[in-house]
């Protein structure tokens, strides 16, 4: 089967180098002139190594990465601890972004990735699908998959209307920095007041990573380091998070991310005849729940199992699309509940019932 993939960013990649374990001959169309992934760290959740470790890059990954237990606390330092949860419910791979990347790139066999190639929409019919590109030319193949991110081209022709929105007031800003600062404990997250979160983690051997977000973050003034000092300001009570706005203050500016979040409205369809979509295509939400990328890869391993199970592509897929968009009812329940949290401590409890149905619900593919 001829795959073309529209995006290698984390799910587009990922899809390719599983399709290819089941014989697709696999194109990836990357916008950009390199396969590069700009941002800092990824949580990897186990049901993501699965398919990590499906395409045979599980054991590198968890070299290149920092397991850690990420653990909330309140601003004035106090565990927040959710009864009946333990720690797997709280246990993920830490993993540098560009490093993943460059993991999944090579996997991928860079011969089978095309840079500065632009997909601009599709024309399917039961027999083909024909991509259409930003240079005038046509790509045809037997299937595509919409792998192309929140603002993806692929949806916008299979589902008209379906514009990702400006999750208002939501933004977030992170960086990795040498490693030093940090407590002993290594792993810190805060949910303070003004709908504030934020810490840091070890994301690879003597790296950090900083993080803070905050829901209706209001007027931004100042440097990228002065909006995000602000609102890490709310996180520091009485010492506590001193060392994180230590950190924030001798991060170079260029180095910090701050990223308007952006959420894809659910939609009707994720499939046609011989089109797919996987990932922030489908479904990009809220970072708050900390797993849009492993649930994109939860995708692909659902993706490659209905295609390896019917020989008719549209009859894969129409199950692909069953099943994802169910699971997605779902988490979209709980990242609203999580966000809808009135305290510490709810937001605490909440997270932890995410993550441990998301881990125990998985598909296994
Ligand atoms: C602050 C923040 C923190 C997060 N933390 C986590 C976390 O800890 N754990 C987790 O699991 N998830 C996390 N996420 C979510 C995760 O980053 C995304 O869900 C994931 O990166 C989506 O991957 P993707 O490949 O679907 O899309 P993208 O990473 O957006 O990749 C899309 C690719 O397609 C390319 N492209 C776009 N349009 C076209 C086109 N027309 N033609 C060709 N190529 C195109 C782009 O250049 C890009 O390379 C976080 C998100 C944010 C914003």
């Amino acid at each position: 089967m001829r795959t073309v993939i529209a995006g290698g960013g984390l799910v587009g990649l990922t899809a390719a180098a599983s399709l290819r374990l089941i014989g697709h001959e696999v194109t990836v169309l990357e916008q950009a002139p390199a396969v590069r992934a700009v941002g800092a760290g990824i949580g990897l959740w186990p049901n993501a190594l699965r398919e990590f470790d499906r395409i045979g890059v599980g054991e590198r990954l968890r070299a290149l990465g920092a397991p850690i237990e990420t653990w909330f606390y309140d601003p004035a330092g106090r565990p927040l601890r959710a009864a009946g949860y333990d720690a797997d419910d709280h246990r993920f791979l830490l993993v540098p972004r560009p490093a993943l990347s460059d993991l999944l790139a090579d996997r991928v066999g860079r011969r089978n990735i095309r840079q500065d190639a632009r997909v601009t929409g599709f024309t399917e019919t039961d027999r083909e699908v024909v991509v259409h590109l930003a240079d005038g030319t046509d790509l045809p193949a037997d299937l595509l998959i919409g792998a192309d991110g929140v603002y993806s081209r692929v949806r916008a022709a299979l589902v008209p209307g379906s514009d990702a929105v400006e999750h208002a007031g939501h933004i977030a800003w992170r960086a990795i920095v040498p490693a030093g600062r940090e407590r002993p404990r290594g792993t810190v997250v805060t949910v303070g007041p003004a709908r504030t979160r934020g810490g840091y983690a070890p994301v690879a051997p003597g790296r950090t990573m900083w993080m803070v977000n905050q829901f209706d973050a209001g007027r931004l003034d100042g440097s990228k380091r002065d909006r995000a000092l602000a609102r890490a300001g709310h996180l520091a009570e009485a010492g506590w998070h001193d060392e994180l706005l230590e950190m924030i203050a001798a991060t170079p500016e260029e180095a910090i991310l701050e990223n308007r979040i952006m959420l894809v409205p659910e939609l009707s369809r994720w499939t046609g005849r011989r089109v797919a979509l996987v990932g922030d295509a489908a479904h990009g939400l809220s970072p708050h729940i900390a797993a849009g990328g492993t649930l994109g890869v939860e995708d692909v391993g659902v993706l490659r199992s209905a295609l390896s199970a019917e020989r008719d592509p549209a009859t894969a897929l129409a199950r692909y699309e069953d099943v994802r968009a169910a699971r997605f009812v779902r988490v979209r329940e709980h990242s609203a509940a999580v966000e809808k949290a009135a305290d510490a401590a709810e937001f605490a409890e909440r997270y932890a019932a995410f993550s441990h149905w998301m881990l125990t619900t998985a598909p296994q593919t």
